[in-house]
């Protein structure tokens, strides 16, 4: 049907596709991917018919989005797909929607696969709130202040983060308990679980291949003990008294 639909595609195992997905993209009069190449092998392997592809990112997107929106304005079906899962997830998409629904068309969702909630419905952290913070930043400094805002939630956090970097992310994080999420729905999907700092040793000497989602856990805030509490006012009171 006319309109923008964001698909979610597998983040590694292709028996992820939904029914809708495979539907929704047979049926596009355009598909915006991040790489035509990644993309259209994706519409070969499930047997899609080959569909009009378009480089929708960073770099093209400012200049692409009025043919897009072109395209919704005639009637046509318009897909948003990106390299692995959902789009607009630390992924390209955010302006596109906004701008197709700020003109009046319908957009749609197809959900489906996205490395976040794959690795948090696993962790075995809490999930009755978290936060999501993307992708580390590369600078030292960048990082030290971005992993303190995720500390100080007092929440799980979930990040995306590469083989090369984790274990200097690791060390800057401290004795902070972490599920490490790798290649998950592939050949070689692990979590590996401990304190951010005894981790860090064991990636600095190997640093691990794939994909990887890092599940910072809440710790308990050293709540204040209330006897303890109690026993201080209680001697302040006595010291005023005498
Ligand atoms: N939009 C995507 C989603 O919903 O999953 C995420 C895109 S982001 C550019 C790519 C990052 O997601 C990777 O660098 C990695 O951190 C994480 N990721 C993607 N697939 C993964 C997988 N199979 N296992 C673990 N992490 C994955």
């Amino acid at each position: 049907s006319p309109g923008l639909h964001v698909v979610a595609t597998p983040i590694g195992n292709l028996g992820d596709m939904t029914r809708r997905a495979v539907e929704v993209l047979t049926h596009a009069d355009l598909v915006l991917c991040e790489d035509t190449r990644v993309t259209g092998k994706l519409l070969s392997v499930l047997g899609i018919p080959k569909r009009p592809l378009l480089p929708y990112h960073e770099h093209n997107a400012e200049k692409v989005r009025p043919q897009i929106l072109a395209k919704l304005e005639q009637g046509g079906a318009v897909a948003l797909v990106s390299d692995a899962g959902t789009p607009l997830i630390s992924d390209p998409g955010y302006r596109i929607v906004r701008e197709a629904r700020d003109e009046g068309h319908k957009v749609f969702t197809v959900p489906g696969p996205s490395a976040l909630t794959a690795a948090l419905s696993i962790a075995g952290a809490p999930t009755d709130r978290f936060s999501f913070f993307g992708f580390v930043p590369k600078g030292q400094g960048q990082r030290e202040k971005f992993l303190g805002e995720a500390l100080s939630r007092g929440e799980t956090v979930v990040v995306y983060e590469t083989g090369p970097r984790l274990a200097s992310t690791l060390q800057a994080l401290g004795p902070v308990p972490v599920s490490i999420c790798r290649e998950l729905t592939k050949l070689h999907e692990e979590v590996v679980e401990g304190t951010a700092a005894e981790l860090a040793g064991r990636y600095a000497e190997a640093p691990p291949n794939g994909e990887i989602v890092l599940v910072i856990h809440p710790t308990e805030q050293a709540a204040p003990d209330l006897d303890e509490v109690l026993a201080e006012l209680m001697a302040d009171h006595s010291v005023r008294e005498a």
